[in-house]
């Protein structure tokens, strides 16, 4: 029996519409206001890959997804799948499967992209040295994916492998994204002037550890340092290769993007106005939040906002640069 404060169905179902609605519309207005796209993102991202650890940890679920790129306000998000779960050696016998996590593949990007148009978009990828890979990537390229990537696989950087893929970047006129990690994921930074310079049609994003301890030269002498600490010394590897070649462009996600800026905040902001052009932000977090204590990606947009020397500069880095780079 109802009580009579409470709402008859007629009235609940009344106020969720009103409340739905006024969520739509806060989105709505932040959309118009200052919008900002999200290059990195994962279905399913970090769940334990244990079965006994998953029932304690799960991975995150789609609706927490949705719900944590608009807590952080990102109005379009890039969904990055995996490849297909393999034991071989690109993926560390199988270590590396999921990105490293619980991330899901291409059909599950593409579903949250088609439930959510205009909001959320999807890559394209597959390890990169199987036989099928290329096939794999072309047929979600046609089915709209807007990258390659996540590219995180053990193979050489120059590979034929990898070649086919960079050859199909051109073709689709879409950006491929790479997380460099020596000793673990895509080999042979030093050497990969050598494919910008051969595929200058293709816009290549560069993420991860390897990507970010390049931004200081000291760090040439020490590859494996993954998390630098302290002064930057600027024109590193990453450094340089942002300045020299205009197809390489960095994606300022995760721990290693917001490292590469907390540890020196004067030559951030150097590093802000030499590459304004050539900055993307992604979050690639795993919380739930949102909320700067948890969320790497909330922290780095705050930096952003705190180290763009101008606004113009945190706009492009927000919105522009990955406006003018992908095809929605
Ligand atoms: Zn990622
Ligand atoms: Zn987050």
């Amino acid at each position: 029996m109802n009580s009579p404060r409470s709402l008859s169905r007629r009235e609940f179902v009344l106020s969720s519409a009103a409340a739905l609605a006024s969520t739509r519309l806060a989105f709505a207005a932040a959309t118009a206001a200052e919008p900002i796209i999200d290059i990195h993102q994962h279905t399913n991202y970090g769940g334990k890959r244990d079965t006994f650890w998953k029932q304690i940890s799960p991975a995150r679920t789609d609706a927490e997804l949705v719900a944590h790129q608009r807590a952080i306000g990102a109005t379009r998000t890039i969904l990055l799948p995996s490849g297909r779960e393999v034991l071989r050696a690109s993926t560390h016998d199988g270590r590396g499967n999921g990105l490293e996590s619980t991330c899901t593949s291409n059909d599950a990007c593409m579903a949250v992209a088609k439930q959510y148009p205009g909001e959320f978009a999807f890559g394209a990828n597959e390890v990169s040295d199987l036989d099928e890979a290329p096939a794999v990537v072309e047929k979600y390229l046609k089915l709209g994916a807007c990258i390659i990537a996540e590219q995180k696989f053990g193979v050489e950087c120059d590979s034929a492998a990898m070649q086919k893929l960079y050859t199909l970047a051109a073709a689709y006129r879409v950006p491929i994204l790479m997380h460099w990690q020596a000793g673990s994921y895509n080999y042979g930074f030093e050497r990969f002037h050598r494919m910008l310079e051969k595929f200058p049609a293709v816009n290549f994003i560069g993420h991860a550890q390897t990507w970010w301890a390049n931004i200081d030269r000291a760090n040439i002498d020490n590859p494996k340092a993954l998390y630098p600490k302290g002064a930057v010394t600027a024109g590193g590897l990453t450094d340089r290769y942002l300045r020299d070649y205009p197809n390489i462009f960095a994606d300022l996600s995760a721990g290693s993007g917001e490292n590469a800026f907390k540890r020196d905040p004067e030559h951030a902001r150097g590093f802000f106005a030499r590459h304004q052009d050539k900055l993307l932000f992604g979050s690639d977090c795993v919380d739930t939040t949102g909320a700067v204590a948890d969320c790497s990606g909330a922290r780095q947009l705050a930096q952003i906002r705190q180290f763009s020397p101008t606004k113009a500069i945190e706009r492009k880095v927000l919105f522009e640069n990955a406006r003018k780079l992908f095809r929605f």
